[in-house]
């Protein structure tokens, strides 16, 4: 019998398991674990300007080999993901029910969950973005370093966004910004006290991305392929934790097994579990078990587990519209061909301007090039043929602006598991995650408000929107997700206790986003590991370690 399972070997999963495994503790992991094969294997090491000069067979993973990176329609949740990428959200459909208009978010069940196509912004929060959790920034800093050694970690400490972040000692020094994005940052810093003012910060992005060498992988090739490959293995993914874990003898990986339900006793857990690959159920036992299924899918194990059909549970998502700009400062001018595609800069603005009470929101800005021309021509109302030479000669002076909001819970926003009696052919439950999501017109009206105001400071720095709309793929698109079973000092029913215990069940904890009852204005992906790797940490001093 293991000491712990782990469900999940997300960046949640892979973060809670590492300080349990590091004590010597019998670890199994449980996971669907849908991996890719071999869509990125087919990409050449090479840089995206040879690529769409010389690859012939570049159509496969640009495009997709049935054209499935060309979106139809309006522009889907998804969008972000390439070709190569799309394992990462195949099958959640078929295993993860849902029934959830308007709320456009995405589940995995893949190795490495949805961090395998994530963006690696990386955004600790501050202690006033900690604040109503019964945890603490003092706390949290031990862990958030942890993570950050783990993962790689590159920013420039010191600059303006460090009155908005912790810095970590093993922050690798920041990834080259690209030419436009260098050209904004210029702009800003020549403006930089009265910007400041205004109550905007920018500086070099935070990023999961290693710019030298750490721990096997990196540095970053800038080969603006980031959104497509993996060479180099500068940008964090789950696996590459995954991998050290299995070096260790006790540690275990289960794949190819949906984790249906759980029950808790005394002495230990029990967790039933479908193979996918026969349909039938199977039971592991442990003495501790880790919920790390994603925020949506422990929720849906925890409220099948308690038998809390039909109950409405709370669910926050970050509104993050994205604004095409062009950015003047580089029009005419040559940019370098060397570059990565990750966000380029960070920005905090504090509404109000810098002594204001209001919460910032967080910017990131983008350049579009790898990204490719054909999916912002169906944006522009002009002939497709004239569109496609007006932005050609433009895209090189394109960047994107993305902007987060902070998300709070109200009665219009939840979740709930709606019954659906006994399971299909291959053994999964029928049952149906219920979303509702409606912001109010105060809240949508404030983020307008906002956005204006950014999208104002953007001009002064020579950057202009393309739309006089931002693109708005609608709510859970920005990915992030939280809030249904949060952490609190004194938890009720379905909430957790300060150690992300389950009330009522101290032998289960959860370790993803679903313990926060709120999200700031930041990205949640990394305060999430590093509070699973609190959970972990935690457990493992509980349970007292071999090693
Ligand atoms: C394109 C894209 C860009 C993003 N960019 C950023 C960014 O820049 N910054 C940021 O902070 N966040 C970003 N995110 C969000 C980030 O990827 C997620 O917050 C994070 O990966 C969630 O990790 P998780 O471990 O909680 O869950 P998941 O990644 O959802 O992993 C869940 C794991 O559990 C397994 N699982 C689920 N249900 C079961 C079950 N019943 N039985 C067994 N196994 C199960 C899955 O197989 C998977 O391994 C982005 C996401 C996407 C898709």
């Amino acid at each position: 019998m293991s000491d712990v399972i782990v469900i999940g070997s997300g960046a949640a999963g892979v973060c809670a398991a590492w300080p349990l495994v590091q004590r010597g503790l019998r670890v199994t992991m449980i996971d669907v674990g849908v991996t890719d094969q071999g869509a990125g294997a087919m990409i050449p090491a090479e840089p995206w300007s040879k690529l769409r000069r010389s690859d012939a067979n570049q159509h496969l993973y640009f495009l997709g080999e049935r054209f499935e990176g060309v979106p139809d329609g309006k522009v889907r949740v998804g969008a972000q993901i390439s070709p190569p990428r799309a394992y990462v959200a195949a099958d959640a459909p078929r295993l993860l029910p849902r029934d959830a208009p308007g709320f456009v978010g995405l589940e995995s069940v893949a190795q490495g969950g949805l961090a395998s196509a994530w963006g690696a912004a990386v955004s600790p929060w501050a202690s006033e973005d900690l604040a109503g959790l019964p945890v603490t920034l003092e706390e949290m800093k031990p862990h958030y370093d942890g993570v950050a050694e783990l993962i790689g970690v590159s920013g420039q400490a010191g600059d303006d966004l460090s009155a908005h972040l912790h810095d970590s000692p093993s922050m690798m020094p920041p990834l080259e910004m690209d030419t436009p994005s260098r050209a904004v940052f210029e702009a800003y810093l020549s403006r930089r006290e009265e910007m400041k003012r205004a109550g905007l910060a920018l500086g070099h992005a935070r990023l999961a991305a290693c710019s030298r060498e750490h721990r096997r992988r990196g540095p970053q090739p800038y080969h603006d392929m980031d959104f497509w490959s993996d060479h180099g293995e500068s940008v964090y993914r789950p696996r590459y934790t995954l991998r050290e874990l299995l070096e260790a003898a006790s540690f275990e990986s289960v794949t190819g097994r949906l984790a249906t339900r759980f029950e808790s006793h005394a002495s230990g857990v029990v967790v039933q579990a479908v193979d996918l690959a026969t349909g039938r159920g199977e039971r592991f036992e442990a003495a501790h078990l880790v919920l790390a299924a994603g925020a949506l899918g422990t929720t849906r194990i925890v409220l099948r587990s308690l038998g809390k059909l039909g109950v409405r549970r709370p669910l926050v998502s970050n509104h993050s519209p994205y604004f095409p700009m062009l950015n003047t400062r580089v029009l005419g001018k040559e940019s370098s061909d060397r570059r990565h595609s990750l966000t380029q800069i960070t920005g905090f603005y504090r509404p109000g301007g810098a002594g204001a009470e209001a919460e910032p929101v967080q910017l990131q800005c983008y350049s579009y090039r790898s990204l490719l021309l054909f999916k912002l021509l169906k944006e522009v109302p002009l002939a497709l043929a004239n569109s496609r030479r007006i932005f050609q000669a433009l895209t090189p002076a394109m960047s994107v602006l993305a902007v987060h909001h902070a998300d709070e819970p109200s009665a219009e926003k939840w979740v709930s598991l709606e019954a659906d009696e006994g399971v299909t052919e291959a053994g999964v439950p029928r049952d149906r995650l219920r979303i509702r999501y409606e912001a109010t017109k105060e809240e949508t009206q404030r983020q307008h408000r906002t956005e204006r105001e950014v999208l104002g400071l953007f001009r002064r720095l020579g950057c202009y929107t393309l739309h006089s709309r931002a693109v708005r793929l609608g709510p859970g698109a920005s990915i992030h997700y939280a809030g249904p079973l949060p952490m609190r000092a004194s938890p009720g029913e379905m909430e957790c206790d300060g150690e992300c215990r389950l009330s009522g069940h101290p032998r289960v904890r959860v370790a993803d986003s679903a313990v926060f009852a709120r999200l700031p204005a930041k990205g949640v992906t990394f305060s999430m590991m590093a509070n699973a790797h609190r959970v972990g940490t935690l457990l493992a001093g509980e349970i007292g370690g071999g090693a």
